[in-house]
């Protein structure tokens, strides 16, 4: 199996450690054809990406990809705020942006005071190994399924990550939208019946490193054993063996 392009990684830009050029340098040392940058969305409380940074970032992917010749894409790893689906990724900033990620954080600001449960409630349920209820799984899987649905997200982060959630019937939406379902090397996320599970529906999709350090950008290490696990057909991972991802966003884009 061989890595085509890595498109989750962080930078200073919300905390991550390597450069946008160190993570493209490593990625092109790896024989990537693209690397994305997805700093955390505006919304995180401790590492967000800020908003008057936008034109510096832009800037750094832009010379990043005049010096190594890889594709960088100049991306978020926006929030999803609540049950709503709202991301913090919004139209006003589309222009921006080349790739749309979300995912499921915990110190955010929330759109309602009642959503930090699919936040800190599902943190808390976890950490304290407690059963999670009927309706914070119904909760959590409507904010990812919101998500999908009222928004052209390319990747869905580390789906369930210290959150329960009917990862399935997310799926089932991801394969219907055109969203790819990401294979994190860095969190544990699915369990490999969940990931069996989201498989049997016929989603795409797509593994990322999640690197916060240049050194781990390619890295495919925990996916690559999760699958030998698993055994989901290789063909439906869309950035290995030669082939590279069709994103939603970039589609959205050129209608607006
Ligand atoms: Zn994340
Ligand atoms: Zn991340």
């Amino acid at each position: 199996m061989k890595l085509t392009a890595d498109f989750h990684t962080h930078t200073p830009y919300s905390h991550g450690k390597g450069t946008v050029l160190e993570n493209a340098v490593r990625a092109k040392e790896l024989g990537l054809l693209s690397v994305g940058i997805t700093d955390h969305g505006f919304s995180h409380r401790c590492f967000p990406l800020k908003h008057k940074d936008l034109p510096a970032l832009i800037r750094d992917c832009r010379e990043a990809e005049e010096k190594t010749g890889i594709r960088v894409l100049v991306g978020m790893e926006s929030n999803i705020r609540g049950v709503s689906g709202l991301c913090d990724l919004t139209e006003e900033d589309y222009e921006h942006f080349d790739l749309f990620l979300a995912g499921i954080h915990i110190i955010i600001r929330y759109e309602h005071f009642s959503d930090r449960k699919i936040g800190w409630g599902n943190w808390m349920r976890k950490k304290l190994h407690m059963k999670p209820s009927p309706s914070i799984v119904r909760e959590t899987t409507r904010a990812y399924i919101n998500a999908v649905e009222k928004n052209p997200v390319d990747i869905l982060t580390h789906l369930g990550y210290q959150c329960a959630v009917d990862a399935a019937e997310v799926a089932k939406c991801c394969r219907d939208r055109g969203t790819y379902i990401e294979l994190n090397s860095k969190k544990e996320h699915l369990t490999d019946e969940e990931l069996s599970a989201v498989a049997a529906t016929g989603v795409r999709f797509l593994i990322d490193s999640d690197a916060h350090t240049a050194d781990r950008v390619g890295d495919t290490l925990r996916v690559e054993e999760q699958l030998a696990r698993v055994g989901i057909p290789l063909g439906q991972i869309d950035n290995i063996d030669g082939r590279m991802p069709v994103f939603r966003f970039a589609e959205y884009k050129k209608h607006m």
